[in-house]
């Protein structure tokens, strides 16, 4: 049975690289993924995604008003599609969430969605609300806080500052996003800025480590 898997996680803690590699061992077995990626996410418009660790795929973006059962009709019209991938889901709109739906359920075809849970003031993004109610399956991809301790919340940083006021998605901000506890997101406590970071990068090159180096992480 296909199902809707709904993948999330804090900011870097590797998802695109994820929805990367899956897309890649589709391919290697011969099967077409469909990569999606909301316009509302792609903040350089790319109609891409792209890893932190700078790998990156070519997507098919969509706006607020796509239908994103029209849209996989559509593709798998052109040549069948084996399984559909969405980057960036907290930014869907209720109706995309339920568009997916369809597909599994009207198509088999098994659905992935990777995104956030929680907005920079710890709310649920729209997205992700849906996918909480709708999803077969809830899978959280884990990263850690400066602390060590589990990363559950994201902070906005502007010009080295938590920002805990704003709109939830700023277009084209020089904002950035922090991983933490609860407790660092509660105390307003972002680390020290020449650790976060090299740690944060460190985590993604290990995951980019192509497959059968030997030592994959045991995530
Ligand atoms: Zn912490």
């Amino acid at each position: 049975m296909a199902q809707l898997y709904y993948r999330y996680s804090t900011m870097n803690a590797g998802k695109t690289l994820e929805l990367i590699k899956v897309a890649h061992n589709y391919e290697e077995r011969g099967k077409r993924p469909l990569i999606l990626a909301p316009r509302a996410g792609d903040r350089y418009g790319t109609g891409k995604v792209v890893s932190k660790a700078g790998i990156e795929r070519d997507a098919v973006g969509f706006g607020d008003d796509t239908n994103l059962l029209e849209l996989f009709l559509a593709e798998n019209g052109v040549a069948a599609v084996d399984c559909v991938l969405v980057d960036e889901g907290q930014f869907m709109k209720k109706h995309h969430v339920v568009e997916l739906t369809e597909i599994v359920d009207g198509f088999g075809i098994p659905v992935m969605v990777y995104g956030l849970k929680n907005d920079f003031k710890n709310e649920l993004f729209e997205g992700s609300e849906y996918l909480l109610l709708y999803a077969d399956k809830i899978e959280e991809i884990k990263t850690i806080c400066w602390c060590g301790r589990k990363a559950t919340m994201v902070a906005r940083v502007i010009d080295g500052k938590f920002v805990r006021k704003g709109e939830q998605i700023l277009v084209g901000g020089n904002e950035i996003y922090v991983s933490l506890c609860r407790k660092h997101y509660k105390d307003g406590m972002i680390g020290d800025e020449t650790t976060r970071p090299a740690a944060a990068a460190e985590r993604v090159s290990e995951a980019a480590e192509p497959a059968g180096a030997g030592n994959e992480g045991g995530e």
